[in-house]
């Protein structure tokens, strides 16, 4: 019997298990791939990360990481606009940040299954069941922490699933790691149509390169190749990168990203991070926001297994907190989204945005979130 389970070993899933294995609770973190492993992020982490992150233990100095402090957008036509980024954030690869944490969460005592995929979860009474393709465990406590996409959320009938009419268009996301010139403290967003790409540095000198497009201009243009070269080729800046050199063979690549509500509370299992609604990577903030939630959760879940609240109890106060720290944003993020990626509309907004460095800088602070 584990005090905790722990679904899916993203950011969120692994910085619970490490605060809870410090708590001094019994820890299952169960993950269906094998780390160290790349995924498709632009590998930016805000600022406001960075506490949580070195209280765990991760050291960004001795990992010489690049501080990332202004942006620079460009619009389809090659117009853009620079600005300070007043709080910015530091870049690092995921196969490098789920790694190190992975490796903290061995350390701390968890117990870390990989290469194991979650089937299925029942709550049996005061426990719950959770099925892998393997094994059954048993456990006091579960949470989602599965991402964007799982074979969970048809498992569990998510609500968000059928909700089309509230459906944002299905996007795909495509990621290289490149070699070439890029300023160290630079993000910069480019946009082209049905799409925008990010760039910034992380760790050695490499530059994410990671871009996401309608799903309707993707199959429009029928493969990566003809995309790049018809679409985002446009673009001047991303002319430039396209041409950089390709650190893998292929790029990675997801289909089917989509915006939609999810509920924070899916058949009494509290979610965190993706699973819970995904932020736009506009905002550039998931992975904050799925470490802030975990931090959230962590000491109610102590006041669950230390019989101080009820489980109920525990997960209403979790989804009013996590109501009162992201709902705005993911509304913010959500109205970005939808604006983004349409040449008249980008092209006209950064027209306007390069007269007012107060506006530009509003939305900036707008998607970036409070330390915690
Ligand atoms: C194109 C793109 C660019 C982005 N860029 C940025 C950025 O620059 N900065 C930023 O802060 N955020 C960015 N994000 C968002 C960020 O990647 C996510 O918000 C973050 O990864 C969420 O972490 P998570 O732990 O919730 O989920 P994930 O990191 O997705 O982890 C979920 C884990 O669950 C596992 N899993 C799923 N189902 C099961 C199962 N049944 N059993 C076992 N394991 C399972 C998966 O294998 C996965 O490892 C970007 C997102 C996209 C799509």
């Amino acid at each position: 019997m584990y005090d905790v389970s722990i679904i899916g070993g993203g950011l969120g899933g692994l910085s619970l298990s490490i605060q809870m294995a410090e708590l001094g609770w019994k820890v299952l973190l169960i993950e269906k791939k094998e780390y160290p492993f790349h995924r498709v992020c632009g590998e930016y982490v805000a600022t406001e990360s960075w506490d949580f992150l070195r209280r765990i233990g991760i050291d960004d100095k001795a990992l010489q990481l690049p501080k990332i402090t202004q942006l620079l957008v460009s619009a389809p036509n090659g117009q853009y606009l620079e600005s300070e980024l007043t709080t910015g954030g530091i870049g690092i690869s995921r196969y490098l940040l789920d790694d190190s944490l992975y490796k903290k969460a061995l350390e701390k005592g968890v117990t870390v299954l990989t290469k194991t995929t979650v089937q299925a979860v029942y709550e049996i009474s005061d426990y719950w069941e959770i099925t892998t393709q393997k094994d059954t465990y048993m456990s006091k406590s579960v949470v989602g922490a599965f991402g964007k996409r799982s074979n969970l959320d048809h498992k569990l009938n998510r609500s968000y699933l059928s909700d089309s009419k509230s459906r944002l268009n299905h996007f795909v996301a495509v990621k290289y790691h490149l070699k070439g010139n890029f300023d160290d403290p630079k993000i910069e967003l480019h946009n082209f149509e049905g799409g925008y790409c990010g760039l910034s540095k992380v760790e050695n000198d490499v530059l994410c390169m990671c871009y996401m497009v309608s799903g309707k201009v993707f199959h429009r243009e029928g493969s990566i190749e003809a995309l790049e070269e018809n679409i985002l080729q446009k673009n001047p800046f991303l002319k430039k990168y396209l041409t950089y050199t390709r650190l893998w063979k292929k790029p990675l690549s997801i289909a089917q990203i989509d915006f939609s509500k999810k509920d924070i509370i899916e058949n009494n299992i509290p979610m965190i991070g993706d699973a819970s609604g995904l932020i736009a990577p506009l905002c550039g903030n998931g992975m904050s926001m799925s470490m802030h939630a975990s931090v959230i959760i962590a000491p109610l879940l102590d006041q669950f297994l230390n019989d101080k609240i009820s489980w109920s109890e525990m997960n209403n106060a979790y989804a009013q907190q996590w109501k009162v720290h992201f709902k705005t944003r993911l509304r913010a993020g959500r109205l970005l989204q939808q604006s983004f990626g349409k040449s008249f509309i980008t092209n006209i907004v950064l027209q306007i945005l390069k007269g007012s460095d107060t506006a530009t800088k509003k939305i900036i602070s707008a998607t970036h979130g409070e330390v915690f």
